[in-house]
């Protein structure tokens, strides 16, 4: 059958464009099942239905089109946009993860020559920007599932591949959360199984620093989930608590201010240990952080985050004071200024939280008694500065006013 020729449509084509805007996903169902829609066709612009589904974020109409045979790289778009893009710039997570799960190819550029993920950037959907920077595709993982060469033995077992998996797409790097996802899956709680994962994300790391295309910034993903994995194994080894200990070391707050200096010098060391010393994005980190005083912004986990995915951390969300998720909404009843995502969460950092609570809820008195004129210009320091979540930095959050998280 010939390719499909931009504007050469049929009736039913016609007629599917609008049931896509629509949203009617029986009569489109009704409509590919009659055969007199081509599932790649183009209109006028060298759009595909695929195209306009992902560009009005219907995301059960996008998956019924695939599951027809949609093509998903097609780039017959007059300026060379993909059905990637189109997701990108709908900002729907969902649907941008369909398409990479598809097998769309993330290094495609349009006719200005930009990446889906620069144009979801340039319109500001920044979480679109952030899963397409972050995917890595199962087949990839399944690859160690099966022997290679010499091996008699898979280098991953098959049942880690899908908790690994899982952990490999999170874009929370939060070592709290990395342990708890490991924490999750009771065959990872295993040192054998923590020992093959951790040797994989190393083979994986290598591959993405030696693939012709490098890809620093997923190497170094992948080193740093090496890292917490031997951590966790570390632990597992010294004693059999299922992690917990691990945990509260990562949550343990200092004396003097509650920084949690030991989550801070482990993620310091785990950017310290990349392998491959000349990679551009290792120099920059280690700039970016080697003049920081401990305690001090920015922490190695905003810089870190901020380079894998491209998120500032701490500034457009509430986070949660454990584990790091977004959206958090549940504050400390007694100080109000610390949020957490779940009570989980909450419960696991009281310890450590205890000791602090009472100087924030003293804190936030202080702040509540400011008259509204000091409390607007406290708010637009810290709006000025562009940063917040400074809770356990007493002497900072006094110095700054910031009031984001507190
Ligand atoms: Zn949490
Ligand atoms: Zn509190």
């Amino acid at each position: 059958m010939a390719a499909p020729q931009k504007g050469d449509l049929s009736a039913s084509e016609r007629k599917i464009l609008q049931v896509i805007a629509a949203g009617d996903v029986q009569e489109a169902t009704q409509l590919l099942a009659s055969k007199e829609v081509r599932v790649n066709c183009l209109d006028e612009y060298g759009m595909t239905p695929l195209m306009h589904a992902a560009y009005k974020g219907k995301a059960d109409m996008c998956r019924l089109l695939l599951q027809h045979g949609a093509d998903v790289n097609c780039n017959q778009h007059e300026y060379g946009y993909t059905a990637l893009m189109f997701a990108g710039l709908s900002g729907k997570t969902d649907i941008t993860s369909m398409m990479l799960d598809a097998g769309a190819e993330t290094d495609l550029m349009n006719s200005v020559g930009r990446t889906a993920a620069q144009m979801a950037a340039f319109v500001g959907q920044h979480d679109c920007v952030t899963v397409i920077n972050n995917f890595f595709s199962r087949a990839r993982l399944e690859y160690y599932t099966r022997p290679q060469g010499l091996d008699r033995e898979p280098k991953l077992p098959q049942s880690l591949a899908g908790p690994l998996h899982k952990i490999i797409m999170t874009t929370n790097l939060n070592p709290v959360k990395i342990v708890m996802l490991v924490k999750e899956n009771p065959v990872l709680v295993d040192v054998a199984a923590l020992e093959k994962c951790y040797q994989v994300m190393d083979l994986l790391c290598e591959q993405c620093v030696k693939q012709q295309d490098m890809n620093e910034v997923l190497a170094m993903k992948m080193h740093y989930i090496s890292c917490v994995f031997q951590k966790c194994l570390a632990f597992l080894q010294k004693q059999d608590d299922k992690l917990d200990a691990l945990v509260k070391s990562l949550l343990r707050g200092r004396d003097s201010d509650g920084f949690p200096q030991y989550q801070e010098k482990f993620i310091r060391d785990c950017i310290r240990r990349f392998p491959y010393c000349e990679a551009t994005l290792l120099q920059q980190l280690v700039r970016s952080i080697t003049p920081v005083e401990i305690g001090n912004d920015p922490t190695a986990f905003s810089v870190l985050t901020q380079a894998l995915t491209g998120q500032m951390a701490f500034v457009d969300a509430d986070y949660c004071a454990t584990c790091g998720e977004r959206g958090a909404n549940k504050r400390c009843s007694l100080c109000k200024a610390v949020t957490y995502c779940s009570l989980t969460c909450q419960k696991l950092h009281w310890f450590t939280h205890k000791k602090m609570c009472r100087s924030l809820q003293e804190q936030s008195v202080g702040l509540d008694k400011d008259t509204p004129r000091l409390k607007e210009l406290k708010g637009a320091v810290s709006a000025s500065r562009g940063e917040g979540g400074c809770c356990w930095r007493l002497s900072f959050r006094a110095s700054c006013f910031c009031l984001y998280l507190c």
